[in-house]
This record gives structure tokens, sequence and C-alpha cells, in this order.
């Protein structure tokens, strides 16, 4: 049985469409224009792209951006500067920090400096424990997405048995946190989990979230499991791929994401809706 495959580009595509519907609704009925501010800091790893694609999605939609791409010779106190000035502006309704910083920058301190009103990304300690806390708030753009994801496919959350491979911040915690709000019964795995497979092998919706190459493979999944693929790697060609082997899980699972084209595009697509959002409360709509 081939699995079916859900199409996060066709979701994202979506999203995106009716985040542009309440833009321009936005615009024409009040005149407001939501705008959002991405900091830069050097040219880490691949965040130039990933900046380009939020630029890319806000022009989309009709969210104004502005890319504030600092040299990394910046010092930590001039950084919190700029964040404070995004604090301060009331043109500006979301402000993110792209990350990794280099490493004399505190990410932390960074994090906790974008006023939780702005902070589109969902990472601040404010908006964490209000995601906790089951209250409404900005939920982390990834898993966002996945929850859309699912949701658009109609899997079943209640009750479902679920299991999330990796607890960080960004992902695999406030995946978890999404999953129980919905009445799954959630387990976090992690590189001290003993004995990965048999854990996995009982899920019914698998979400992995790693960042190694052929590291799910068909004995983690239960037969007509939900396979969501986090990662994004690169094989020994170089080539783009996540955690799941996946033509081998797909003739296991009933429904896997694709890398790409899976949860990548949802992630940009649910920023988006976190800047609407933040427009619209600072607007107070
Ligand atoms: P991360 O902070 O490096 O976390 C990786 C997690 O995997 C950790 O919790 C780690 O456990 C766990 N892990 C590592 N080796 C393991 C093993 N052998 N067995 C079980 N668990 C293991 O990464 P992240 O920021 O969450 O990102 C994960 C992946 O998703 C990366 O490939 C990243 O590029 C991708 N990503 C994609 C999107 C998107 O939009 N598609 C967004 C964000 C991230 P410990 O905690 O014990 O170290």
């Amino acid at each position: 049985m081939a699995a079916k495959i859900i199409d996060g580009k066709a979701v994202a595509a979506k999203v995106k469409e009716e985040v542009k519907a309440a833009c321009t609704k936005l615009k024409e009925e009040r005149g407001l224009i939501p705008k959002l501010v991405v900091i830069q800091v050097g040219d880490m790893g691949p965040s130039t792209i990933y900046v380009r694609n939020k630029k890319k999605a806000c022009e989309q939609v009709g969210i104004e951006s502005e890319i504030w791409h600092l040299p990394d010779t910046i010092t930590q106190d001039e950084l919190l500067d700029k964040i404070e000035k995004c604090n301060q502006d009331d043109s500006i309704h979301g402000v993110l920090v792209q990350l990794p910083l280099p490493a004399h920058l505190d990410e932390t301190a960074c994090t906790n400096a974008i006023s939780p009103d702005k902070d589109v990304d969902g990472f601040h300690p404010v908006n964490v424990g209000r995601m906790l806390a089951g209250q409404e708030t900005f939920i982390p753009c990834t898993p966002a997405g996945i929850m859309r994801l699912l949701d658009e496919y109609e899997v079943p959350l209640d009750g479902a048995s679920c299991v999330v491979i990796g607890r960080s911040n960004i992902v695999g915690k406030p995946m978890a946190v999404q999953l129980l709000e919905r009445n799954a019964t959630v387990t976090v795995c992690h590189s001290h989990t003993r004995d990965l497979p048999s854990v996995t092998s009982q899920a019914d919706i698998l979400v992995s979230a790693v960042g190694k190459a052929h590291f799910v493979t068909p004995e983690f999944v239960k037969p007509g499991a939900v396979v969501i693929d986090v990662a994004m790697n690169r094989d020994e060609n170089g080539k783009l791929c996540g955690d799941v082997e996946f033509e081998k899980v797909s003739e296991i699972a009933s429904a896997i994401t694709p890398v790409p084209g899976g949860v990548g595009p949802m992630t940009v697509a649910q920023l988006m809706s976190n800047c609407l959002l933040a427009a619209r409360r600072s607007f107070q709509l």
C-alpha cells in the first residue's frame, strides 16, 4: 500500500491565500498594513535563503517586510538596541531574529528581548507559558503548520497515540504540547530514549525532528501510521532530505510528508498567519 502524500506546498498556498484575503480586507476597510521586521546577523548557514523565503511570502500575502541585515561584528548591546527599536515602533507588528546567531551573541537574551506582543516566532517565554497554559498566543510556526496539515488531511487526533522524536524548544516541545492540547496521548523521544523503534512503532502519528538523514527506517513505523518528517538534511549527494527513508516508509505508512514540499512550506505560511495575528491585535481587532 502506497502512503498518501501530504502536500505541504498546496496547504501552505491555501494558508497564504487566507492571510492575503485578510490583509486585503484590512487594507481596504481600515487602511492598515501588517509589517514584519526580520533581523539577520551575518550569513549563518542557510539563513539568507530562509530570510529571502520569508520576504517573498510577505510580498505574496500583502505584509510589508524589512530585512535588517546586520554585520556579524555587531555587539550584543547593539543587537539588543535594534530589537528595542522594533519594540518601540508602532508601525512594526512582528519581529523575529533569524537563528542561529554567531557564537558571540546570546540567542536566549535576544529572544527574551522581543516584545511578547510582536514575537511572531512564538519563542518568548511569556508566549511559551501561555501556550503551555492553553491560552491564546503565537504558536511556533513549525508545529502550528504541522497541526494545520493534520487537520487538512483529517487525521484523527483525539485519543491518538503520537510520538515526537526531538525535544527542541522550536519544534519537539511545542509539537508535543499542541498534540496534547488536542487530546492525543503524546510521547516525546530524544537521544537518551532506550530502544527508540519499540517506542516509535506504537505511534498512530509519528513526528520526526532529529536532523539525521535515513534515521527513520520502516522498523520505526507502525503499519498505517501517519508520518510527519520535519527535518531538513543533506544526503550523501548533497540532496535535500528529511529524517525518514521516504520510499521504504511510504510502503507501510498511511500518509507521509515529503521533503521538500511537506512541513517546510507550512512553516513560512504559518509565520504569515502569526504576523497577521500580531497586526490585528495591535490594531485591537
Ligand atoms: P535540534 O535542536 O538539533 O534537536 C534535535 C533533537 O533530536 C534533539 O532533541 C535530540 O535529542 C534528538 N536526537 C538527536 N539524535 C537522536 C537520536 N539518535 N535518537 C533520538 N533522538 C535524537 O533540532 P531542531 O531545531 O528541533 O530541528 C530538527 C530538524 O528539523 C532539523 O533537521 C532542522 O533543520 C529541521 N527543522 C525544519 C523546519 C521546517 O520548517 N521544516 C523548522 C525547524 C527545524 P537531545 O535533546 O537528547 O539532544
